[in-house]
């Protein structure tokens, strides 16, 4: 460890500080010109004329008890005679446009990636929107950029962003989870935005799209990606496999004299829950209730049965299997599941896909997870350019 000069916490190449004041909690740093030293271009770092000096002011970090702390700059301005854009000389420890440096910025943002802007505000002592503008510079400034080369997979799903309707389209890499893009809307269209960007070698890159089956992105995907599979997703097949159970539970209840119904209360969790994950005990009460109700049992062993598509390893034989149990179904004389299988005969192609490409959400539902706290913590999403990057930035340092 050394001992520092406090002036040498605001030594900034090309400038000098000339005096530090501090007046209860606040400080003013004051910088000179290093006389050696000529002010240089932000851009290109040609050398500008000192034609049209002027001043300026940044926001700074606390000092041990001093909460605000401004530094006060000399500047040059002029038109650089390298790139011949017309600039205003600064430290480039300080953010090109906005009144901080970016040390200050990235402890802002900091802080604003783990609590809501609104406390971030008051510890800091500075406004909501500066902490959301300084989070929003630093992430696009550190966030890398998109790279939509080699993809192999992609994930699109709607999400939920405001209170009633307001959604937005999310696409991810299947593989990584790293969010690709964010579109108002939940329409095929807010998909085809993103793939229309996409270079023909990109789209050959992409061998598969995993979506909810009830989604309206299919055409999107078969419009701009012709040779991409699209494949459902498994967890949400399941749940409306496990929805059909359940109806029929419901039926069977509200048809049930009062002495069968004993045998249906308290069933739901039975029925669902996967037979290897039920204890003895509970195994028992199972048998009960399918030997006192056919249709039940029915029900259940269709939905046991389901899962079997996904134990196989070619997609052909997995077809044929999933051909049979929507024949069951249909056969069943259940209405739900009958509906179910009609659903499932016309998109077997896209269910069994699954086989071949296993995609499946779990990437898009830990990002679900991250969309609410973050949703949260923004305070509401006024700005989507703000969340895109807030969620785009997690979904990537997830994975550095
Ligand atoms: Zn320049």
């Amino acid at each position: 460890m050394k001992t520092i000069n406090i002036k040498a916490l605001y030594s900034f190449e090309g400038y000098v500080v000339e005096e530090i004041r501090c007046e209860e909690s606040c400080a003013q740093v004051k910088l000179r010109f290093d006389k050696r030293i000529p002010p240089k271009c932000p851009r290109c770092h040609s050398v500008i004329p000192k034609n049209k000096t002027g001043k300026s002011c940044v926001i700074d970090s606390a000092l041990a008890h001093i909460n605000t702390v401004w530094i006060l700059f000399p500047t040059v301005q002029g038109r650089c005679p390298g790139c011949e854009h017309f600039v205003t000389t600064r430290p480039k420890e300080f953010h090109p446009t906005k009144k901080a440096t970016w040390r200050h910025m990235r402890l802002v943002s900091a802080w604003a990636g783990v609590a809501p802007a609104i406390q971030v505000a008051e510890i800091l002592d500075i406004s909501a929107s500066s902490v959301r503008s300084y989070d929003k510079a630093v992430l696009e400034h550190d966030t890398p950029t998109i790279n939509l080369d080699g993809i192999r997979a992609l994930l699109v799903d709607e999400k939920s962003v405001r209170r009633k309707h307001n959604y937005v389209t999310v696409v991810l890499n299947a593989d990584t989870g790293e969010l690709l893009h964010m579109h108002e809307g939940k329409k095929g269209e807010s998909l085809a935005v993103f793939l229309r960007t996409l270079s023909e070698e990109q789209k050959r890159s992409i061998e598969a799209v995993g979506m909810d089956r009830g989604g309206a992105y299919k055409r999107a995907v078969e419009q701009n990606l012709p040779d991409a599979e699209i494949v459902f997703d498994r967890f949400h097949l399941v749940m409306n496999v496990n929805q059909a159970v359940d109806e029929t539970r419901r039926s069977e209840w509200n048809n049930a004299s009062i002495e069968d119904r004993k045998f249906i209360k308290g069933g739901r969790f039975l029925l669902l829950t996967n037979s290897s994950n039920l204890a003895g005990e509970k195994k028992g009460k199972l048998r009960e209730l399918m030997a006192a109700n056919q249709s039940l049992t029915t029900a259940y062993l269709l939905k046991e049965q389901f899962q079997a598509v996904y134990h196989y390893k070619s997609v052909g034989w997995a077809k044929r299997y999933l051909a049979q149990w929507c024949a069951l179904a249909l056969e069943s004389g259940l209405k739900p599941f009958a509906r179910l299988a009609r659903g499932f005969t016309k998109s077997s192609r896209q269910i069994v896909s699954y086989v071949k490409h296993k995609i499946t959400s779990g990437k898009i539902e830990s990002f679900n997870n991250q969309v609410a706290r973050i949703i949260h913590r923004s305070c509401g999403v006024s700005d989507l350019d703000y969340l895109f990057i807030r969620l785009r930035h997690k979904t990537v340092m997830r994975n550095a």
